[in-house]
């Protein structure tokens, strides 16, 4: 028996790590994403320019753009992305600190490791700080209706500071919250926000102060026949997901002809066909026909000499924004249409945007769809504004969800690191140590805060830490006078979600990858092993 003979599991060319290393690995990798977006947390936080690879720009402080753009590879920090994405679905801001959150508890827990504490044991302990973190944010946030205008304008100026939209943030959060409350709507005693309920649009060569919100939707196109009027107020809107067209012959059959009258005789057919459709639709007493297919030329004719505005080809998800804006249903046969099913808007109008012409819905009664029209002197800052512009909607819309806020500017954080710390306190045995590792993790978004804005870190969170022991629960950083304040007077606001979700994604995370310990990568088909090309400690290769 050849006892010496190595023996191979695995196929050649894929690599291993395991135990110590494999953590090791994946914690450098997962604190070098945090550490990657640190810098941009915050009102003085900083820009990142992404030039992707046809050599376009980015420029952005917002996590998630910034992640998704790096097209990061190793499989560990490719877990923190997935948090900043989780963060993003789920509330829309907070993606920034979902990720620094989590590049910081498995830092500490790496000293826990350090300590010889098995990660199993830190795994548990962090998840009963999360637990606890859950209830105590609960307890110490505030409530808001939708109704509490001013409070949710601090929430969606909150949202914008220091972000492309600084310069006309009041007015965007006007705007923001009047399409919030626009298309929020009560369902079994819920208050129900969809945002895809408002539309974003963008617009550049204006200044961001003239972002407006249309009581309505606006569509990218013109309409069909320059016979048709530019404007119709008073529109009464019929949606059609069916074309206005006579079926051409789908099947393989074909028509006959032999001589020029019978042709002519097809020819007259159709048209009269047309007509009865086009007639058909204009029995219903719609002045505005906008249709999801293809509307025929004949058919076009009979509409504009009716004085009918019409629109084809619009999109599917503009055809359900629009029955949203106007309750108008929307028609899938032409033998069924009804003046029920006609919706309304007080204009319809073919306006330019740049080069383009597009259609707008405007002036609805009581639409349950917006659209926004973001505007800026040029592409990035259009696309920077609109991204503002998306965290404030998404952070107004989550406060009207859930009904509570929190003050920001660290103050939650340092408020939930002293109870999680007092919490810890009722333990015993080494869970308290990680539980206290979790309390001091919190801490790492003051601290950010403080650096970002070129402030002593140390100084601030005991200056932090020693206003919260004195009861003020909402002490925070002013970061532009570099001394504490009451955040929630000061107005710096942000939905109860975004804490409980970055905290609860980054601490899912943390133990995921904790609890790794052997990272085994397959071989890519000649290119080489799929495993991250820098580690710390023994790499594979040595084993
Ligand atoms: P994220 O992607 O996590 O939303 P941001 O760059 O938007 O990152 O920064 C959010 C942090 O900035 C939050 O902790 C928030 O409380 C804080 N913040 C926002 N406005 C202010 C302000 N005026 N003063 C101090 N802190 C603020
Ligand atoms: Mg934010």
């Amino acid at each position: 028996m050849a006892q010496n003979q190595p023996i191979f599991i695995l196929a050649e060319g894929s690599q291993r790590t395991t135990g110590r290393d494999a953590q090791r690995n994946n914690i450098a990798a997962a604190k070098l994403v945090a550490e990657t977006v640190r810098t941009t947390l915050g009102p003085k936080g900083m820009d990142k320019m992404i030039v992707d690879s046809v050599g376009d720009i980015i420029v952005t402080n917002d996590g998630v753009t910034i992640l998704e753009e790096m097209q990061i590879e190793h499989p560990a920090a490719k877990m923190i992305v997935e948090v900043a994405k989780t963060q993003e679905a789920q509330v829309g801001d907070g993606t920034t600190t979902a990720v620094i959150i989590a590049g910081e508890l498995l830092k500490n827990a790496e000293n826990l490791l350090d300590k010889d504490i098995h990660p199993t044991v830190i795994a548990k302990g962090y998840r009963l700080a999360a637990e606890r973190a859950q209830k105590v944010l609960n307890e110490i946030a505030e409530s808001v209706t939708e109704k509490s205008e001013d409070v949710l304008k601090k929430v969606a100026i909150t949202a914008m500071t220091g972000k492309g939209a600084e310069a006309a943030k009041e007015h965007l959060a006007n705007l923001a919250v009047k399409a919030v409350k626009q298309v929020v709507e009560r369902e079994e005693g819920k208050l129900v926000v969809n945002t895809d309920d408002i539309k974003i649009e963008k617009r550049e060569g204006k200044g961001t102060d003239e972002s407006e919100l249309i009581q309505g939707i606006a569509i990218d196109k013109e309409r069909v026949h320059s016979g048709m009027p530019k404007v119709v107020k008073g529109a009464k809107i019929l949606l059609l997901d069916v074309a206005l067209e006579v079926k051409t012959t789908e099947t393989d059959a074909k028509i006959q002809i032999n001589d020029p009258t019978q042709m002519q005789a097809f020819l007259d057919q159709e048209e009269r066909m047309l007509k009865e459709i086009a007639q058909k639709v204009i029995a219903t007493g719609a002045n505005v026909v906008i249709c999801q297919k293809g509307i025929d030329d004949v058919v076009q004719y009979y509409l504009a000499k009716e004085g009918i505005y019409a629109v084809r080809r619009v999109k599917k998800s503009d055809m359900d924004k629009l029955a949203r804006a106007t309750s108008a249903r929307i028609v899938s046969n032409i033998k069924e249409i009804a003046k029920a099913d006609l919706g309304s808007a007080g204009t319809v109008e073919e306006e330019h945007i740049g080069d383009e012409q597009w259609t707008f819905v405007k002036d609805c009664k009581n639409p349950k769809a917006v659209t926004l029209i973001v505007t800026g002197g040029t592409k990035h800052v259009v696309d920077e504004v609109e991204r503002a512009v998306k965290d404030a909607i998404g952070d107004v819309s989550a406060a009207v969800k859930d009904g509570k806020v929190v003050a920001g500017a660290g103050a939650s954080e340092v408020e939930l690191s002293k109870r999680i710390r007092e919490f810890a306190n009722s333990l015993s045995g080494r869970e308290q140590l990680a539980v206290q590792a979790f309390a001091d993790a919190m801490e790492i978004i003051p601290r950010t805060l403080a650096e970002n804005a070129g402030l002593d870190p140390i100084d601030m969170l005991t200056e932090l830490k020693s206003q919260h022991d004195k009861k003020v629960k909402w002490a925070g950083l002013d970061v532009f006078k570099g001394k504490t304040v009451d955040a929630w007077k000061a107005g710096v606001i942000e939905p109860l979600k975004i804490k409980t979700q970055a905290i609860k994604s980054a601490a899912e995370v943390a133990e995921l990858i904790l609890r790794i310990d052997d990272v085994i990568a397959g071989s890519t088909d000649g290119k080489g092993p799929a495993m991250p090309p820098h580690g710390s400690g023994m790499g594979p290769d040595m084993m």
